[in-house]
């Protein structure tokens, strides 16, 4: 009798333990965090995520971002074509070596007629583990930057899921880096703002990017002063970067550079209907992720140049669904944003020359992305110049939205109050400056916006050899030649002298 009731006890706490334990991890993931701060889903840029051919076999290859001996051994197959083209002329020889090789490199990476990826290549995609979050501490969101932006925007919502059960927070925050703000665009219009806290765009084409409108309208130019623009701007703002400015800028007074551009003139004139139909469109022409980035302005040009008969029905919906339901309407999906109380911070550069290849070439921009695009909405001048004198702020909503370099001018941005300028930002390179002011937006109560913080006003300046951002109306200039930089710069001279003579 004993034992029976006994086994009996012990049976009734063997399945009280079983429904307890069973109830065990949803108890605690729903218990919550109540530090106060959402926790935070980078989506980062293109390139972010390693894409394998094969992955988990034998055969397992990376094929992008391609490895250094691969690139390397791209150049090696183009060594000949060069030096064959440098006797005989022959620019169709030279282009079909040129697109062998590379599309031995990068074949893989084309899509189907639909925009999918070839089964065989793919990312390994891993989820995180630890439920450390603060403005410090992101969780890191990568993706294939080939794929339809919704089918991305349908992972990053398992991430979030993933993240809130992680952390015991019920919303997350965005911080989106240049494609990252297209992926971020495509979860707004799908999944809408219920699971959103915050979202910074940082350097994000929402409206495209003017490279790749060009690229798929063919509208390639190259521009002798662009180019030099663009070589002086990523040098080292040092003694050593003042020597090789010097020397850029002599190399381009004795006609160097035109030179060069006039070969590549030549290149184009002959070879660039070629590079399209064997390299450019095949490969790239299904990608559902670059056709994202094409700006309205040049969507139905390119599609007539990229996409022939051969491309399905299926692939031409959904380019149409992303460009026209989300690129179309970023004013409403970010103003319905707003409006239900997501906190908004877009960050743009401008200032800066963009790649010297593209009939843009004068757009406003961070060095890659057009201002124009990633703060929509904004008037500005083109490069080098102002919006005129006598300029006057285009929609008065009794604030002031000029910068005082007169380039800018806000009062038109889709979101005037969240939308902010860094003077001389490179595409994507936050320093501590950007930190301070993202962890300011990040940990804000209410609407962080322009007029919130007397340190981060709409108008900035990037002072990156200080790593800060500064009101670009504080900014003075540091052009005076620095002691210590002449010493440095001596320094470097007699040891390179040095080493010659030791050479010798
Ligand atoms: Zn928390
Ligand atoms: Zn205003």
């Amino acid at each position: 009798m004993i034992v029976m009731k006994i086994k009996r006890f012990l049976s009734v706490l063997l399945a009280l333990t079983l429904i307890v334990s069973s109830f065990l991890p949803t108890a605690a993931k729903s218990s919550g965090c109540d530090c106060g701060f959402s926790p935070v889903v980078y989506v980062a840029a293109l390139g972010s995520a390693t894409l394998y051919l094969d992955a988990g076999t034998a055969d397992e290859k990376i094929i992008f971002r391609p490895e250094q001996a691969d690139t390397l051994g791209l150049v090696g197959k183009l060594i000949l074509p060069i030096a064959r083209l440098a006797v005989d002329k022959n620019y169709t020889a030279f282009g079909t070596g040129i697109a062998k090789a590379t599309t031995d490199l990068f074949g893989p990476l084309a899509m189907d007629e639909n925009g999918n990826s070839n089964p065989r290549v793919t990312t390994k995609p891993t989820l995180p583990s630890d439920p450390t979050h603060g403005p410090n501490h992101d969780y890191y969101f990568g993706y294939d930057f080939r794929l339809d932006p919704f089918v991305v925007a349908q992972d990053l919502d398992a991430y979030i899921q993933h993240v809130k059960s992680l952390t015991g927070h019920s919303k997350v925050s965005f911080r989106a880096s240049s494609l990252g703000g297209i992926i971020v665009m495509a979860y707004l219009e799908k999944y809408g703002t219920t699971e959103l806290d915050k979202i910074i765009f940082q350097c994000c084409p929402i409206l495209g990017v003017g490279v790749a409108g060009d690229l798929f309208t063919k509208q390639v130019e190259l521009n002798n002063d662009a180019l030099v623009r663009y070589g002086m701007q990523v040098l080292p703002r040092d003694a050593v970067g003042s020597v090789l400015s010097i020397l850029i800028q002599s190399l381009d007074a004795l006609g160097v550079f035109s030179a060069v551009l006039g070969f590549g003139d030549k290149l184009i004139d002959n070879m660039l209907d070629q590079l399209y139909d064997e390299l450019l469109i095949p490969i790239f022409g299904r990608m559902p992720g670059l056709w994202a980035l094409v700006p309205d302005v040049s969507y139905e040009q390119a599609k007539t140049i990229f996409l022939d008969s051969s491309a399905s029905q299926t692939l031409v919906n959904r380019l149409d669904d992303y460009h026209y339901n989300v690129q179309g309407k970023a004013d409403r999906l970010l103003n319905d944003a707003l409006n239900s109380g997501v906190g908004i911070m877009i960050l743009a550069g401008y200032n800066m020359q963009r790649e010297p290849f593209v009939a843009s070439y004068l757009n406003q921009s961070d060095a890659v992305d057009d201002t124009i695009y990633n703060a929509p909405g904004v008037t500005c001048a083109l490069l080098n110049e102002t919006l005129g004198d006598g300029y006057v702020q285009a929609v008065n909503d009794g604030h002031n939205h000029l910068s005082a370099d007169g380039i800018i001018d806000a009062s038109t941005c889709y979101l005037p109050e969240n939308t902010w300028f860094a003077k001389d930002m490179l595409h994507s390179t936050p320093h501590e400056g950007h930190r301070e002011m993202y962890a300011l937006f990040l940990t804000s109560g209410g609407n962080f916006n322009v007029h919130s913080d007397a340190r981060f006003p709409q108008f900035l300046q990037d002072d990156a050899t200080n790593k800060r951002l500064i009101p670009l109306v504080d900014y003075v200039p540091d052009d005076a030649l620095r002691i210590e930089d002449v010493f440095q710069f001596m320094l470097t001279f007699f040891q390179e002298f040095k080493l010659i003579l030791l050479a010798k």
